[in-house]
């Protein structure tokens, strides 16, 4: 048992974690991280002139504060120049220019044309809804913005959005919600749109960016630049409010500690965060544990082929005729100059197919992947030089029809509280940008208290007492 005192805690080391971490790096202040390295679900390590990625890609555009992190740490985006609207269905790959194209050159009966047309211009409809909703209004703090998109086709299903088309047209829809790791009836109609509106917004450098050398490059420049501000295989058991204070329980090789913060930043996935956290009002405990995670059992693949391949110019292929649901070519992005040898390639599956999948072994996982992969490019038998399955539970969030996040986003907007909460949860459906920003705003906060009790520590600790 040991106690230390911290102005801020950081639970978690994640890309909120690392966000919130970063924001205070001038504090003294503590990460507690369960596995033995920074990134969270942000994971990938370096192969040679490629990287095996395993984790989030995506990266967001100028401006964001994901961007502005990396920008201050040195690390680079790459742009994607490759196609991804790709679209592998009945044995062929459909490479359009823009998805609007897909109803008419895939192949398909006029009935299944129609209905994935119709489908089609309501979800057009649909993200322009979204995207008015995102806007923000002059004035307004980002928990209102946030609780207006929140809302956003918040009480149907995706299904019931959705309908019930023809079942190769359904299988589509079915695979492209699984980005959000879950099937069209579990997320709501908010966040299947929302799902599209961020791959089809694709103005500007939005969403068709990696990080240089791989998502993993962020933790393990943060590994370096945190320092022993930073503890590892530490797993938080409780987290409680004292008198002046926070007070942090943790596990580490075998024994316990607690220590304890003015100010404690929860940057871990929601449910776990419901049930470590003491000191909440019930309605935000609630809020957490109705947040829904999915899993996502994913695999990198590295291959040692020594000339072109059919999916060079490609980056994502929405595959609902696979055990996947998605095929992506990290080393598109490295594709400017003369073909190197080899590549890098990653699949993955949501929603029921990928809790079937979890059941199996990492080896019954790798056949069952690379048999879809062989059948998709018979050219990659005997190229397969690395295989890596990772289990990612939770793999990502989405919220169920008639989720309420407003309990969770007034608790954001108090100025009295010293426990603070950050984590891509924040969105309809999880991405580092949310989980970056969430962060910021909760380290915001956290220095404001800080200050706070700097300034007046006695006074403060009366008003906290009368409330
Ligand atoms: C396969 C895959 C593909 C994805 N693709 C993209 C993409 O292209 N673009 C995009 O923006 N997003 C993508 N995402 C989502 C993105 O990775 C997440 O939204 C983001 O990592 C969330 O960050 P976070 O810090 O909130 O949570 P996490 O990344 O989950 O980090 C939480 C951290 O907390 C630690 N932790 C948990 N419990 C405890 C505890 N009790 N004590 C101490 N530490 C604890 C965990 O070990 C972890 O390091 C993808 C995710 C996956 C799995």
């Amino acid at each position: 048992m040991t106690n230390t005192s911290y102005d801020a805690i950081v639970v978690g080391g994640g890309p909120s974690g690392i966000a919130a971490a970063w924001e205070l790096r001038d504090r003294n202040i503590l990460v507690l991280e369960k596995s033995g390295r920074l990134g969270g679900r942000l994971y990938s390590v370096g192969r040679g002139d490629y990287w095996l990625n395993l984790g989030g890609h995506l990266f967001p555009a100028a401006g964001s504060h994901m961007r502005n992190i990396l920008h201050s740490i040195g690390l680079d985006v790459i742009r994607i120049p490759g196609n991804k609207f790709a679209i592998y269905w009945g044995g062929k790959i459909y490479t359009p220019g823009a998805v609007a194209a897909l109803p008419l050159t895939m192949k398909m009966t006029m009935r299944e044309r129609i209905s994935l047309a119709s489908i089609g211009i309501r979800i057009l409809k649909a993200v322009k809804g979204w995207q008015k909703a995102m806007q923000p209004v002059y004035g307004e703090t980002n928990q209102k913005r946030r609780a207006r998109v929140a809302r956003y086709m918040a009480d149907i299903s995706f299904r019931d959005f959705i309908g019930y088309p023809p079942r190769r047209v359904e299988q589509l829809f079915q695979s492209a919600g699984r980005r959000a790791a879950a099937e069209m009836e579990d997320q709501h109609a908010g966040v299947g749109v929302s799902l599209f509106g961020a791959v089809w917004a694709g103005k500007g450098d939005s969403m068709a960016l990696n990080l240089d050398g791989g998502s993993g490059r962020l933790g393990e420049v943060m590994m370096e630049l945190l320092g022993d501000q930073v503890r590892y295989d530490a797993t938080v058991k409780s987290i409680e409010k004292t008198g002046d204070g926070v007070s942090v329980t943790y596990e580490s090789n075998g024994g316990t500690h607690t220590v304890s913060a003015s100010q404690v930043i929860v940057a871990i996935p929601a449910y776990q965060a419901a049930e470590i956290v003491r000191d909440i009002p019930e309605d935000v405990r609630t809020t957490l544990r109705q947040v829904q995670y999915g899993p996502f059992p994913t695999m990198g693949i590295i291959t040692d082929e020594t000339g072109p391949m059919p999916y060079d110019d490609i980056y994502a292929i929405t595959t609902p005729d696979a055990s996947f649901d998605m095929f992506f070519n990290h080393a598109n992005p490295l594709r400017t100059g003369p073909r190197k040898p080899g590549g890098s390639l990653m699949v993955y599956s949501g929603g029921a197919p990928a809790r079937e999948m979890l059941k199996l072994t990492d080896e019954a996982i790798r056949d069952t992947y690379l048999a879809d992969v062989y059948r998709m490019f018979p050219q990659l038998k005997g190229h397969i030089k690395e295989t890596v399955v990772q289990r990612w539970v939770p793999g990502n969030t989405y919220r169920p029809a008639g989720f309420d996040f407003d309990p969770m986003l007034t608790y954001c907007e108090r100025n009295d509280v010293d426990i603070h909460f950050a984590g891509d949860y924040f969105a309809e459906i999880g991405n580092m940008e949310i989980a970056a920003g969430s962060a910021h705003e909760a380290a915001r906060r956290a220095r404001l208290r800080l200050m706070e009790q700097e300034k007046s520590p006695v006074q403060l600790k009366v008003v906290g007492a009368s409330r």
